[in-house]
């Protein structure tokens, strides 16, 4: 499954929550909501990968900053500005 963010290559991880997780070589490890993976299909949206990319390496940040670095960051919004129209 390619990257849903930059399109390359990418690992799709198996979880069992309701989000689609993948490990890409450029993006590195996220998740997308289940939500959020089917409008976009639905209305054939695109990440922004500059935004995204700098989104998760915020989150990436936080998480860090918590302790909680296990977590990968979860994109489950589209109106932070990462979903392109
Ligand atoms: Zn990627």
């Amino acid at each position: 499954m390619n990257c849903l963010i930059c399109n390359t290559e990418a690992q799709r991880i198996k979880t069992m929550g309701d989000w689609v997780e993948q490990d890409c070589p450029a993006c590195g490890r996220f998740r997308v909501s289940g939500a959020l993976f089917a409008d976009m299909k639905t209305n054939r949206q695109a990440f922004n990968v500059e935004k995204a990319r700098s989104w998760l390496d915020k989150q990436r940040a936080e998480n860090r900053a918590e302790n909680q670095d296990d977590h990968s960051p979860l994109i489950d919004s589209p109106d932070s500005g990462l979903v392109l129209d």
